[in-house]
Formats: C-alpha cells, structure tokens, sequence
C-alpha cells in the first residue's frame, strides 16, 4: 500500500494513542513517509519543515484507525443463511466484497481479519488493497471456512446435489481436517476459520449448544495450520466447543459464548483473544421477526447475548483480551454498522469506552498478528490514524457517524473522511 511521502503534522487535538495511556490534550503526531515520527505534547513537538502538510484536528480526537476483528467482506446483507452461498456467482460477489472493503475504510476501519470468505475472494482482495487498485482495511485472509458434515455450514440438502465449497470445505475426520487446511495454505489464507459448534442462527438442529466438528479433527487443523505457519480460530457456542478449541491448541476465539471455569482458565493461561461479535446478537433479537426469524431462533439468539455478555465481561475483567467485530453482512446487521459493536459494549456489557476502544485498535492489531506496525499511534508505527470531530473517549457512540470523520488515514494518506479528495 502507497505511502505519503515527506512530512505530514496533525495538530490541535486531544490524543487517544491506544496504549493505555490516558487521553492527552492538545497533542501532536508527525509523521514521516507514513511512519509515525512523533507523537506526544504540542509544546514538545520538534519544529516542522515549512514544506510539511498540515492537518488540523480542530479540537477533536487524533487516534488510532479502527480494526475490525471478524470481518465477512463476502456477506453482503443477506436476508437469509442460505444466501450466503449460492445466491449469486463469484464474480459479483467480489465486486460486493470490493465495495464492503471500501465502506469499511470510510467507515474509520483501516484494518480487519477476515472472519470467513465466499471462495478464496479476500486472499486477492487483500491484494487488491495492498497494490491500491481498490479502497479497503488492511487485511488478513482467511478464505473458506471448514465445518464437520452435516454440522452449522452444511445446510444445502444432500437431494439438491449442490456442495458447500464456495462457502466451506466439509470434513469427515482427522483425514480430511488436514486435507482441508492443505487446500487453505495453497490458497494463501493466514488466519484458519472453523466451526467447533453450532449457532442460534441456524435453521435446523445446529443450535449454540452443539458440536460440529470432533476434538481429532480440531487438533488435526491446528497441526496442520500451525506447521505451515498458519493461526486458527473457531466459531465456539457450546461450552464444550470452547474448551475443545484451546486444549486443542487454537490461537483465537470467536464468539466464546457459554465460556465456563475450565475454558477461561485455558484461555487465560495462553492469553488467547476472543471476539464476542455480540452486537450482532442483540440486533437479531430486536429485529428478528421483521425478517422472519423463528421464535426458537430469536429465543437462540437472546440466551447467546446473555450468556456472551457475561462471558466478554469475564474474560476482560480477569485479564484476558477481546477484539471487536461482528457479523457484520445481514439485512438487519448490515455492513456499515460495524462501530455499532462499540456503543455496544459499553451500554449493554459493561466496558469503558477507553476499554472499548483499546479493543478495537491495540487488540486488533495483535489479533491480526501486527501488533509491531498497527493498532497504536506509537514512533515507528504505520501512520494509520483517524481525526475525529469529537471526544470518542467520552461519547463512544460519534464513531458510528461517519460525517464526524475528518480524515481517515493509512499510512499517512488521507483516503476518507471531509479532508479527503473527492473520487475522481
Ligand atoms: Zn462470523
């Protein structure tokens, strides 16, 4: 991805760095060919080269970009599951995942893991926004998901004769877990999605209590993951699915809903992140019949946002660490909405919105294995940074409205927000 070369100052704002630090007034970062090359007080900042360009803060907020943690760019707002599959060919789906990407950024995200991706589409998204042929976060693959057959992403009737492989690869045992994982290294994923359980969004018995993969042919994934470099991570409900994925060696949680004992100990003793994904939860409780939702798949969903709540709330306050992101892609939860994750957690779990935040930015990066160059606006980091009419630190819920945005910037180029050059 370009860079802005020569000198760039951001100046006359308050400073969320990301580190934990408290907020800092009247701040100032510069930086040098898209690298972070100051940042601190204003009265301290070395004096600027007259040719460097300015950017006023104008009283807001100077922070980091945001990382989305579980990001679908290939749902693209479906009102039903099985839409996610076969609706529409590749080729459109990729030019919808192009145009999520680019939301996404102007949205304030300048960076996301891919949670799961129709066929191989966000490897060569990724390279798309890498080569700058197309507005986007910065990304981790993932590709296709891998599910045990007849388990939550099976649901296309074996009569029909039509597969799952755009969406995911299905395994029968330890065999074809490593097969599948083989399949994803050649593809060039970096992050291995799976499905140790079920889900309250499913339209059969594949519900959040149960299991759809066995512990042999998780540890065969990670095995295989992991010897080529691989992390993996897994949609985990039921409890014992949680506990089956970090004693099976997983690098991450996704969801870790009906966490007990056991499994926060597990996931302590690693320090492995999780991603509640929650918001998502609430909106499908609060919508749910307007789309036609069951009565026992939206009860599903409010037993999940509880239990996943208190499960977030728990995992947080005894020192492990969250990422922010959500199912972002349904017609009642669609793309665009992500920050709605944010306010989120701060009204109904219980977070400060520095805690939220510090998730959203610092925890991201390290979810994304870049915790060295993303996520905190540190000397030596990429410049990717937003300025934010506003105090997010304060009122959370500003992050949502994108005409608050100033400018979004990666790695030093402004790409959206009122400071952005109109698209040519
Ligand atoms: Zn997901």
């Amino acid at each position: 991805m370009r860079s802005e070369l020569g000198t760039t100052v951001i100046t006359n704002g308050r400073l969320f760095d990301g580190t934990g630090a408290a907020p800092l007034a009247d701040a100032a970062i510069v930086v040098t060919d898209g690298v972070i090359a100051f940042v601190g007080p204003a009265a301290t900042m070395p004096p600027p080269a007259p040719s460097a360009k300015r950017i006023d803060a104008a009283g807001g907020t100077i922070m980091p970009g945001l990382i989305e943690a579980h990001f679908h760019p290939t749902y693209f707002d479906v009102a039903a599951l099985e839409d996610l599959d076969i609706k529409y060919p590749v080729e459109y789906v990729t030019l919808l995942a192009a145009a999520n990407a680019r939301l996404a950024l102007e949205c304030g995200y300048t960076a996301a893991r891919s949670g799961g991706s129709l066929f191989n589409i966000d490897v060569w998204l990724k390279k798309a926004i890498e080569n700058d042929i197309t507005p986007g976060p910065r990304l981790v693959a993932s590709g296709r998901e891998i599910c045990g057959v007849g388990g939550l992403m099976d649901w296309n009737p074996d009569f029909r004769r039509i597969g799952m492989e755009g969406l995911v690869l299905l395994v029968n045992g330890p065999d074809e877990a490593r097969a599948a994982v083989r399949k994803l290294v050649k593809d060039g994923v970096e992050w291995v999605k799976t499905y140790p359980t079920g889900d309250a969004a499913a339209p059969d018995v594949n519900d959040h209590h149960t299991l759809c993969m066995t512990f042999d042919e998780m540890r065969a994934v990670v095995a295989t993951a992991h010897n080529h470099g691989l992390k993996v991570t897994g949609h985990c409900r039921a409890t014992e699915g949680i506990t089956n994925a970090l004693k099976a060696g997983y690098d991450a949680i996704e969801h870790g809903t009906f966490i007990d004992d056991e499994g926060l100990d597990l996931l302590l003793a690693r320090d492995v992140p999780c991603v509640p994904a929650l918001y998502f939860e609430k909106v499908s409780v609060e919508r749910g019949k307007e789309f036609g939702l069951s009565q026992r798949v939206i009860d599903g969903h409010q037993e999940t946002l509880d239990g996943g709540a208190e499960s977030a709330r728990r995992i947080l306050r005894t020192g492990g660490r969250l990422g922010m992101g959500g199912d972002y892609g349904f017609a009642w939860n669609p793309h665009g909405d992500y920050a709605k994750e944010l306010e989120f957690f701060v009204d109904f779990v219980g977070l400060s919105p520095l805690e939220v935040l510090s998730c959203a930015t610092k925890t991201g990066a390290e979810i994304m294995g870049r915790g060295h160059d993303l996520g905190t606006l540190q000397v030596g980091k990429i410049a990717d940074v937003l300025v934010v009419a506003g105090d997010p630190t304060a009122e959370i819920g500003i992050l949502q409205d994108r005409t608050r945005f100033l400018a979004v910037i990666q790695g030093g180029v402004v790409k959206a927000g009122r400071m952005a050059a109109p698209a040519g």
